[in-house]
């Protein structure tokens, strides 16, 4: 989806306002700049891909439409209602508008093994 760049700037603007305000979501734009959100396809499954972002000890799939994320905070904290967001959710936000991310493309039969490394 192409927008227009006054619409770009607005959601940075909003982002980074986000992020002055909260440390988590400093730590996502932080994530988003450095390049440590991907975006895997695997053949025709999945056709929408993968979002992946680089955690601090592992790597995390985000759903961003839905707003989940399979790392511990996301777990703990944003299902019990501490937090709206983990920073992963919010490096794919980020990563999205500045179009900073990774595209990985893989054969299809390697999605059960990533699967299995992102979710173990
Ligand atoms: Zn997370």
């Amino acid at each position: 989806m192409l927008q227009s760049s006054r619409a770009v700037y607005r959601e940075l603007t909003a982002l980074w306002q986000q992020a002055v305000r909260d440390p988590t979501s400093l730590s996502g734009v932080v994530a988003a700049v450095y390049g440590r959100v991907k975006h895997y396809f695997f053949g025709k499954q999945l056709r929408d891909g993968i979002w992946v972002v680089v955690g601090k000890e592992k790597e995390y799939i985000v759903e961003p439409d839905e707003g989940v994320c399979t790392c511990p905070d996301s777990f703990f904290r944003v299902l019990s209602g501490e937090k709206c967001y983990c920073y992963h959710l919010h490096a794919v936000k980020v990563a999205w508008v500045l179009g900073s991310f990774q595209v990985v493309v893989e054969q299809e039969n390697r999605l059960v093994m990533c699967l299995l490394e992102w979710l173990t």
